[in-house]
């Protein structure tokens, strides 16, 4: 298993739509940013890389290219859904956490739910969605995400059915086959299908 945890601000500006979560929410501003400013799903990538070491959400999609202008943020992590799988890996769950003032969340978080599950292909039951006031914290016109997931690896089953079916079962040869792969090679992240190598100048 793996786990990871992402973070992220967005100021929030008049006159441009609100995205959250994937969602297109009813408000009076929409938060700024270089993509659709999509405060929730950009946490959530950062926390899918950051689980399989993949880099971040900025060393994928630089704020200063000009392709990732008002983008949807699911391409982003349709993206970082690709590392994960890349590596092995699915998501057993995801929890997250979204602090901002106004809209209050509360009335839409069952349906935000049910749209982030969405976009991540896995069940609504699987997805936290929690929402709080920046009580103290002087962020009226920010918006806060944070996000942590938990990875299973897809390897470790297919090993123990090919054990249990193995005619060879029980041999030493075979169990230290098996332990070696779910223990061994497989933490190794060099051989991931990365479209871009991580730049740790490209922190956003
Ligand atoms: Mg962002």
């Amino acid at each position: 298993m793996r786990i990871g945890i992402g973070f992220d601000s967005h100021v929030f500006q008049a006159g441009i739509p609100l995205i959250i979560g994937g969602l297109a929410i009813e408000h009076t501003e929409g938060l700024a940013g270089h993509s659709d400013g999509d405060v929730l799903l950009h946490a959530i990538t950062d926390a899918l890389l950051g689980a399989v070491s993949a880099g971040d959400i900025g060393s994928f999609f630089p704020p200063n290219d000009p392709r990732w202008k008002g983008a949807a943020s699911s391409v982003f992590l349709q993206t970082a859904l690709e590392e994960v799988a890349t590596a092995g890996y699915r998501i057993v769950n995801v929890d997250t956490v979204l602090i901002l003032e106004r809209p209050k969340i509360a009335p839409i978080a069952g349906e935000l739910r049910e749209r982030v599950a969405q976009l991540l292909g896995v069940k609504p039951g699987e997805v936290g969605i929690k929402a709080k006031t920046p009580e103290g914290l002087g962020l009226e016109h920010t918006a806060v995400a944070h996000c942590t997931v938990l990875l299973e690896s897809l390897k470790a089953p297919d090993a123990l059915a090919h054990l249990v079916a193995s005619e060879e079962a029980g041999s030493e040869e075979e169990l230290n086959a098996v332990v070696e792969g779910l223990v061994g090679g497989r933490h190794d992240m060099t051989a991931l299908g990365r479209k871009k190598p991580f730049d740790t100048d490209d922190l956003t």
